[in-house]
């Protein structure tokens, strides 16, 4: 991979950035995305966040070197806080997180999505915890993919502040309402593995001394098992 030749991953990251956007990369690592999105001319302008020393210095070297230092602010800072009003970033992308650090990230620094138009967010885990924190701040999830590369499923999905999904379904805050309605061949075999895995989960757990953290995880994976199997159907081997 390099800036010019995504992975398959980035590249749908990158499908969803409109053309002339001014986007912000979070957690940018390489600067690989924003470099793309300019050198395809999607995106005018861009800066790179990243909270981490050695990242932050191999983006400042790799926009250096793709001589896109004049369009690209490569910024030091945590989350949101490597934006600033003058930019006026239109699209935040952040990707290769857990939904719940990419949450983290968007509820620190709120008011710096005042001017911003589109979130394309790609979490490796938790989903679900994007869509509720966008239904609980204003945001509309507008579009979704799923996609599989080195034996890795990830979920991306678009916030906007308007139009597609303001209200949501359980089923469709677990499984995603775009991807739910497709039902694609890799979101069948997602959710399968997870139905899998929380029945194994639940069955080792039978029989042990019940905490309340315990009855809890037990509720949430009983009550994720219906809804997803209410969308694909169950099997009954999944119990073996
Ligand atoms: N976004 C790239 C991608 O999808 O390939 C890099 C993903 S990498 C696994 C996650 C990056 O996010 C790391 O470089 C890490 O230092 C950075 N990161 C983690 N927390 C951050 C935060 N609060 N603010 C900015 N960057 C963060």
């Amino acid at each position: 991979m390099n800036a010019k030749q995504l992975s398959k991953r980035l590249t749908r990251v990158a499908d969803f950035v409109p053309q002339d956007a001014v986007v912000a990369d979070i957690g940018s690592d390489h600067a690989y995305l924003p470099c793309y999105l300019l050198h395809k001319g999607i995106a005018a302008r861009g800066v790179a966040g990243e909270v981490v020393k050695g990242p932050f210095e191999s983006a400042k070297r790799q926009v250096r070197e793709e001589g896109l230092s004049d369009r690209i602010a490569v910024r030091l800072a945590s989350g949101l806080k490597a934006i600033e009003a003058e930019d006026g970033v239109t699209v935040v992308t952040i990707a290769g997180m857990g939904g719940s650090l990419i949450r983290s990230i968007l509820e620190t620094d709120m008011d710096k999505l005042a001017g911003v138009e589109r979130l394309v967010l790609q979490p490796n885990v938790h989903a679900q915890t994007l869509r509720d924190w966008a239904l609980l701040n204003g945001w509309h999830v507008t579009a979704e993919d799923i996609l599989e590369e080195n034996n890795k499923i990830y979920e991306i999905l678009v916030f906007e502040r308007r139009g597609g999904k303001g209200e949501l379904t359980d089923a469709e805050r677990l499984l995603g309402p775009y991807l739910l309605a497709e039902c694609s061949p890799v979101f069948v075999s997602k959710w399968r593995h997870e139905i899998k895995q929380w029945k194994r989960i639940l069955a080792s757990l039978e029989g042990l001394p019940e905490t309340e953290e315990m009855l809890m995880k037990k509720q949430e994976f009983t009550r994720n098992i219906e809804l997803a199997e209410g969308v694909l159907g169950s099997e009954d081997s999944e119990w073996e």
